[in-house]
């Protein structure tokens, strides 16, 4: 039995009163979901807020990326031991954001990945197709190689997967069911290629567009675990909404 996770993505949105304020409305909302893991990714200049007002709640706080060094010369960067000290247990690795605009490669993401969990973060691996890619039939070897790539030598516990097809993200563009559910399928199947029964239990999660109006269907696919949610999960009753999806 997996347990759902509903995470929340709030990319460079939010200062430390709006954050403040979005968390003095939401947990009273979602006070006794105990059945969801809720995950909240703040930026990186909030996240002590965050943490401290996150203290005495099952939400979990994770951060929305990392360097792959504990420490050292490298200016402008945060070290997975900064996340742990600060009250992160997550971190999202690999968003199409990071790959696209800073040009982050499969092969620094794995790194990236290897050093999260070295320190114990749970790590919420993005991967997905663009649009081109989809067009052009390649969806799946595209997922395939971001998959392998991604996960090259990384034992199978601590890593929940977010499928989230790049035409999906902040377009207002959602996946169908058939389509999630097609996706979501051929990605456990990979990572039944490297971890065999174990991939059972791994959490994949969908991303892209989700709404308190399209949850509803896309957690009825088998294969879909939860969901990484960006532009509805910046307000309080919208992403409170999603978490008490079927509600
Ligand atoms: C995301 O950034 O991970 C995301 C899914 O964004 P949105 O929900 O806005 O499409």
């Amino acid at each position: 039995m997996r347990k759902p996770v509903i995470a929340a993505n709030w990319k460079m949105n939010k200062k430390v009163d709006d954050a403040q304020a979005f968390l003095d409305q939401f947990i009273p909302l979602v006070w006794n979901e105990k059945e969801i893991d809720i995950v909240i990714a703040p930026p990186f200049t909030v996240l002590h807020t965050v943490a401290n007002l996150l203290k005495i709640t099952s939400v979990s706080l994770a951060a929305q990326n990392m360097y792959f060094e504990e420490k050292g010369a490298f200016t402008g960067e945060i070290s997975p031991a900064m996340l742990t000290d600060i009250g992160c247990t997550h971190v999202i690795l690999g968003h199409s954001e990071r790959r696209a605009i800073f040009g982050e490669s499969d092969e620094l993401i794995n790194r990236k990945i290897g050093a999260a969990r070295n320190f114990g973060l749970e790590v919420i691996f993005c991967i997905g197709e663009t649009l081109a890619e989809r067009e052009a039939g390649k969806t799946f070897d595209v997922l395939k190689k971001q998959i392998q790539a991604g996960l090259k030598e990384i034992p199978h516990n601590g890593i929940i997967v977010a499928y989230e097809p790049v035409w999906a993200i902040g377009t207002g563009k959602t996946a169908t069911t058939a389509e999630a559910q097609e996706a979501h399928e051929f990605v456990r199947a990979r990572l039944a290629d490297l971890y065999g029964k174990a991939a059972d239990e791994t959490r994949i999660l969908y991303g892209g567009s989700v709404t308190p109006e399209s949850i509803d269907t896309l957690m009825a696919c088998p294969d879909v675990d939860g969901a990484l949610v960006g532009g509805a999960s910046l307000k309080a009753d919208s992403f409170a909404r999603i978490v008490k999806y079927n509600k």
